[in-house]
């Protein structure tokens, strides 16, 4: 079953769209849930990871997880950011279940260093 949530909502966002685009993502974590559930904003993670290099059966090391933003939008008004990564070595899932809604011409994708879809 798919838990439903609302957005975290920018002024001047179309909440119509704002909710499709969030029970997009409730759909996406439904079916496939996230490990560790992380903010919207939060742009790294560390996990205790089983399969890090110096990781030995009884202790796990701290492993950093790359974290990007995901920036969902059908129409170039309103979109959806969130974060989502994997650990490279064990597989690990981080995603949000909270997305917030911007309006595009207001919040743009990040560009540079941190990828986008
Ligand atoms: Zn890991």
């Amino acid at each position: 079953m798919t838990t439903q949530h609302d957005p975290v909502m920018d002024m001047q966002v179309d909440e119509h769209s704002a909710k499709i685009l969030q029970q997009r993502l409730d759909a996406l974590n439904g079916a496939d849930y996230p490990d560790m559930v992380i903010p919207y904003f939060q742009g790294n993670v560390r996990h205790s990871c089983p399969k890090a290099r110096q990781s030995t059966a009884r202790r796990a090391v701290s492993s950093s997880i790359d974290v990007r933003e995901i920036y969902w939008s059908d129409d170039d008004v309103t979109a959806l950011i969130f974060r989502a990564g994997t650990c490279k070595k064990c597989g690990f899932l981080v995603r949000s279940v909270i997305g917030r809604a911007v309006n595009v011409a207001d919040r743009p994708p990040i560009s540079g260093r941190v990828g986008r879809d």
